[in-house]
């Protein structure tokens, strides 16, 4: 499982943790549903500005060593917290999100779909942007804001896998946001070990078999390397 720590070094910030987004928006305020619906234009000022480099960044090491321990059938498959695409663009077959995607925009009024880039181009013409198909200015991107509900068949199956799984990989998560941090909470309950890669300590590393504190981009790798010589 994976969170925003894995896309830090891909150039996205993180919310929480060194050089968090938090230091900069109340994510809450500006990324709740609430807030989109009374003033979605707020939300996509937000979004110009933030919105380019996040769907410029490449996926990094650590995106594609998770794709590469797949490959290798070492992995079943990635559940992501992370709305930005970037372990389907390293390869990742199997990618559950949990918090959706950011990369698609939906109209909550007659629920035609485009993709983030083209909405994001006419951002300086309309603001907000308006659907192509009903002229609604509610274009939402598919992520869960906060004050929404998880979309459900992604929190199933996440939570299959968990109970299914021998180990559990934690990676780039601070796994204080919940429903999420109940996915590795399942997998000990179930009786598998648990591994926490993360740049500073989180709640559940005291039920960890293995933590390490360090970078994503240099740890999995080397995990990677070690499992492909084993
Ligand atoms: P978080 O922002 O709460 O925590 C990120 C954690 O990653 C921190 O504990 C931090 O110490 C660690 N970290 C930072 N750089 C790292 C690195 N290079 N290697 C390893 N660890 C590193 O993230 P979260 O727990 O995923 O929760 C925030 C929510 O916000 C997510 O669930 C997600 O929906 C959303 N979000 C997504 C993105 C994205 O899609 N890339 C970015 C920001 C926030
Ligand atoms: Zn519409």
């Amino acid at each position: 499982m994976t969170g925003a720590g894995v896309s830090a070094e891909s150039g996205i910030p993180t919310f929480r943790g060194e050089g968090g987004l938090w230091s900069s928006y109340d994510p809450v305020k500006v990324a709740s549903i609430d807030n989109f619906l009374e003033d979605p234009a707020a939300y996509w000022r937000v979004s110009r500005e933030r919105g380019p480099a996040v769907l410029a960044a490449r996926p990094n090491p650590g995106h594609l060593a998770l794709a590469a321990l797949e490959t290798a059938g070492h992995l079943v498959g990635v559940v992501t917290q992370n709305t930005d695409g970037l372990h389907q663009d390293a390869g990742s077959r199997r990618v559950i999100e949990l918090h959706g995607s950011g990369r698609v925009v939906q109209c909550l009024d007659c629920g035609t779909r485009e993709k983030r880039a083209e909405v994001q181009a006419r951002l300086g013409e309309e603001m907000p942007p308006r659907c192509r198909a009903c002229g609604g200015v509610f274009l939402k991107p598919t992520v869960v804001l906060f004050g929404e509900a998880m979309p459900m068949a992604a929190v199933e199956e996440a939570f299959a896998l968990a109970k299914a799984a021998d180990v559990m990989l934690v990676v780039g998560s601070s796994l204080v946001v919940y429903p999420a941090a109940h996915v590795p909470l399942k997998a000990v309950e179930a009786g598998a070990a648990l591994i926490v890669v993360n740049a500073e300590p989180t709640p559940l590393d005291h039920l960890a078999t293995v933590v390490i504190h360090g970078r994503s981009g240099e740890v999995l790798p080397e995990l990677a390397e070690m499992l492909s010589a084993a």
